[in-house]
C-alpha cells in the first residue's frame, strides 16, 4: 500500500448520498485528515437532450429501463486520470476480504453506480470494466453497495485504524470467521435472571492458553457456520504442510 491518498470518483445519478455513512466516524475522520478523498459526479451531468436522460428501454423487451452506454462512457472518460474502473453489479465478482486488500492498494477507484435494470453491455466491454457484487441479493442501486467497498476498504488503509484494533485477528483473515469476545462484567445476569460468566480462560492471563482457545474457537465457529469457508481454509492448510516437508 502507498502512503498517497487513495482516492475514489463515484459516479452515480445520486451524488448526494456521498459520503452520507463514510462521512463518520472511522471513515469520516480519515476523509477529514486527507488519508482518502472522494468526488461524486453526477452521470446526468451527460446526458445529452435537455431533459438530462440517461436511460432507454431495453432492445428484445422486457420491463425496466437501461443506462445508456453513451452517457455512461462519456462520464467514465470525464475522471482523469483514469482508476481502475468497478461496476457495482450482483452478477460481478464477490467482495471478499482478499478483493478489499487488493483494492485499498490501487490509489485510484472510479465506482460505477447502476440504477434501474442496470447497464448497456457494451459499455463494460469498450471501457475495461470489471463488475463486483457485494453479495447475492439485489439492491435497486449500486450506491450502497459502493458505500460497502470503500467502507471495508478504507479501514485498511494506512493510518485509520489506532493500535487498539487489529485488522489482523479479525474474521476472514488466515481464512477464518472470528473468536467470540467478551468485556466487564465478568460475570452478568440477563434479564431473564440466567447468569452468564465470562469463560474462565480469558480470565486466566495466561497468553498462550488464551490464544489457543480463540483459535479452537474460531476453528468451530468457521466449521458450523461457513463449511465453505472451513474448507478453503482446511485445503491451504494442508498444502502449506505439503510445501514445508518438501
Ligand atoms: N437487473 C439487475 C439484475 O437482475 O442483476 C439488477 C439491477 S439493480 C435493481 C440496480 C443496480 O443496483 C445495479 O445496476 C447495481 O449497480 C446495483 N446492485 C444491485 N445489487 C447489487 C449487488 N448485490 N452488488 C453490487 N451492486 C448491486
Amino acid at each position: 500500500m502507498t502512503g498517497t491518498p487513495w482516492h475514489v470518483d463515484v459516479l452515480t445519478l445520486f451524488p448526494e448520498m456521498f459520503p452520507g455513512p463514510l462521512g463518520h466516524s472511522l471513515a469520516g475522520k480519515a476523509l477529514e485528515s486527507g488519508i482518502w478523498s472522494l468526488e461524486a459526479t453526477n452521470i446526468r451531468d451527460f446526458a445529452h437532450d435537455r431533459h438530462r436522460t440517461v436511460d432507454d428501454t431495453p432492445f428484445g423487451g422486457g420491463a425496466g429501463m437501461v443506462m445508456r452506454p453513451d452517457v455512461l462512457e462519456e462520464a467514465i472518460r470525464a475522471v482523469s486520470p483514469p482508476g481502475r474502473c468497478i461496476y457495482l453489479s450482483p452478477r460481478g465478482r464477490l467482495l471478499t476480504q482478499a478483493l478489499v486488500k487488493e483494492l485499498a492498494a490501487e490509489e485510484h477507484l472510479v465506482l460505477l453506480c447502476g440504477r434501474y435494470e442496470g447497464v448497456d453491455e457494451r459499455v463494460l466491454e469498450a471501457c475495461n470494466i470489471e463488475e463486483v457484487s457485494v453479495g447475492d441479493y439485489v439492491l435497486s442501486g449500486g450506491e450502497p453497495a459502493a458505500m460497502i467497498l470503500m467502507d471495508a476498504c478504507i479501514r485498511l488503509l494506512p493510518g485509520v485504524m489506532g493500535n487498539t484494533e487489529t485488522p489482523d485477528e479479525e474474521s476472514f483473515e488466515d481464512g477464518l470467521l472470528e473468536y467470540p469476545h467478551y468485556t466487564r462484567p465478568a460475570e452478568w445476569t440477563d434479564a431473564s435472571g440466567t447468569l452468564r460468566p465470562v469463560p474462565d480462560i480469558l480470565l486466566s492471563g495466561h497468553h498462550a492458553n488464551i490464544c489457543a482457545w480463540r483459535r479452537a474457537r474460531a476453528e468451530d465457529i468457521t466449521k458450523t457456520r461457513r463449511p465453505d469457508l472451513w474448507q478453503n481454509h482446511s485445503q491451504a492448510t494442508t498444502t502449506r504442510k505439503i510445501r514445508k516437508q518438501k
